[in-house]
């Protein structure tokens, strides 16, 4: 089955929970999308019922959003679409219930807030079905920026001129803790919390 109709049955089934142009979104391509992974959107979806905003399906890059298989989400809480992001230890524990292969979740992604016409910091969620092969899976990590000097970006750094950069925390299948060997760092969930909540008083 081709991908547009794929999405064609799944809205059938489901309703819109994503439109056509929701997954066009910067330069998206339906028919370059997998079909399971088309369906494995709608089904969590129906299943979670959060309002996602989607900020990247396929994209022309080398990888698992070149290969359709992966898309980038924000969360938000019931009836608080593009105004209350769900806070990152639930958008985290909704996301690695469900069935993907890859799970990564990032604390420096940005959205503009409806009510007061802002940019402001949110959690963002990438969600994949590969396989695996050229890219490990199943796989989890967190990410977050940190600025020259190696502490925690603000979002004004993140979105200005100076030196910034983004770490990836990969999660141990064996102690569940966050590892990044570059750094010589770990951090178990709730220790990433804690960084969540330091980046929310860096950015006031
Ligand atoms: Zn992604």
């Amino acid at each position: 089955m081709n991908s547009q109709h794929a999405l064609t049955e799944l809205m059938e089934i489901y309703g819109a929970l994503f439109t056509r142009s929701e997954i066009g979104i910067r330069g998206g391509d339906v028919s370059k999308t997998k079909p399971a992974l088309l369906q494995n959107m709608y089904k969590e979806r129906n299943w979670h019922g959060y309002p996602t905003f989607l900020s990247s399906v396929w994209r022309d890059v080398d990888g698992v959003h070149g290969w359709g298989e992966a898309v980038d989400q924000i969360l938000f809480k019931k009836g608080g679409y593009m105004r209350q992001p769900l806070h990152p230890l639930h958008l985290w524990t909704l996301s690695t219930a469900w069935p993907w292969m890859g799970v990564g979740m990032y604390l420096d992604w940005r959205y503009t807030n409806r009510d007061d016409g802002k940019i402001h910091r949110t959690p963002g969620i990438h969600k994949d079905i590969h396989q695996g092969g050229e890219r490990s899976r199943p796989l989890r990590w967190v990410a977050w920026t940190l600025n020259s000097n190696g502490d925690l970006a603000t979002l004004k750094e993140i979105q200005g001129a100076s030196q910034t950069r983004r770490y990836f925390f990969y999660q141990s299948n064996e102690d569940g803790k966050f590892y990044n060997a570059g750094l010589g760092r770990q951090y178990s969930l709730s220790a990433i919390m804690e960084v969540w909540n330091r980046l929310n008083e860096i950015d006031d």
